[in-house]
């Protein structure tokens, strides 16, 4: 329990694939005059260091965000690897770009920062993060007290499965709910959809959105199975988005540690996503692919119904 630690992975194909979602999400939601509740069931440790330990010994983000950054915003007068880059693609990477001053990001913000740079103070949007990993949550509740905006922000040492029930419905009853856990514990897979199910009866009409890796296994198989059988029976609509980046074809360098090939597929199943969504990451979704595909078994898709 507790050795995954989001900062080796920070920045990867996941995350660019989790996040451009997210904003895609937000962006949307934010548009309405009434105040939004955000939760975040898994959040981590909030921002991360690319050039740091952790993030250097697993180089996931050279596959991820810092490819994305060099082919589509290149240094110098070098022209981007893809003329029109799509809306929310671009969204993603200028949410990335405000936390750096350099072109190739060294600063990569998770999903509690992400999330609350597009809230609004306005509306009184609210943002509640859990988090267990004792020093992961130490770093959490750090990173926030830096914010101005901190009292946006609610940040608890608790499961968010069991801390996400207080929160639905909310007062507004406008909510945004991401669950994104490390799957370390096998029980995560089935508490992902047992989460959902009781989300939606106590809240049908807010918006999830769930992360899970495609790995071979059976219980990995099921999570979107089976949350598309929850949004329909409760008569809702859903998407469903995945990233393959491939096997890559020269992993290992002689002399140097070997390389494995990690983590290359995962997708995101939302419940009532924005009637945006769809069209926005049929945009995205290949141009990400494009750039950080690296071979054999590569592909993205968007599926959408309900
Ligand atoms: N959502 C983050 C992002 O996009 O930047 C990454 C989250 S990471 C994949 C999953 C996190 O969930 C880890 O930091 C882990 O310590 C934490 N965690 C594990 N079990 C938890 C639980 N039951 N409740 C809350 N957090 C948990």
């Amino acid at each position: 329990m507790f050795s995954y630690r989001h900062a080796f992975h920070a920045g990867n194909h996941a995350d660019v694939l989790k996040h451009t979602v997210l904003i895609a999400m937000l962006r949307h939601l934010t548009q309405k005059d009434t105040a939004l509740t955000v939760v975040d069931t898994h959040a981590g440790a909030g921002l991360y260091r690319l050039d740091g330990d952790y993030a250097g010994t697993s180089g996931e983000a050279a596959d991820g965000v810092l490819k994305l950054f060099a082919a589509l915003k290149p240094a110098g007068k070098a022209a981007p690897a893809i003329a029109e880059i799509a809306p929310a693609l671009q969204d993603y990477m200028d949410l990335v770009a405000a936390f750096n001053s350099s072109s190739q990001p060294k600063v990569y913000p998770g999903s509690p920062f992400v999330i609350q740079r597009l809230l609004r103070e306005e509306t009184r949007d609210k943002l509640k993060l859990f988090e267990m990993h004792p020093t992961d949550i130490k770093s959490l509740v750090a990173n926030v007290s830096q914010l101005e905006a901190g009292r946006q922000v609610a940040v608890a040492r608790e499961d968010g499965f069991e801390g996400l029930k207080a929160f639905l419905p909310p007062p507004a009853r406008r909510a945004l709910v991401l669950i994104d856990p490390s799957y370390e514990i096998k029980s995560d897979y089935a508490k992902v959809t047992a989460s959902i199910q009781d989300s939606l009866k106590r809240f049908a009409t807010g918006s999830y959105a769930v992360w899970y890796p495609v790995i071979p296994r059976p219980e990995a198989h099921e999570v979107p199975r089976r949350l598309k059988t929850l949004a329909t029976q409760a008569g809702r609509p859903w998407l469903h988005a995945t990233l393959n980046i491939g096997q890559a074809e020269e992993r290992n360098v002689p002399g140097e540690p070997e390389r494995g090939q990690g983590l290359t597929a995962s997708g995101m199943f939302v419940i009532n996503p924005p009637h945006t969504l769809k069209a926005a990451l049929q945009l995205a979704l290949p141009q990400m692919l494009q750039v950080l595909g690296r071979g054999r078994g590569q592909g993205q898709s968007v599926e959408a119904g309900g």
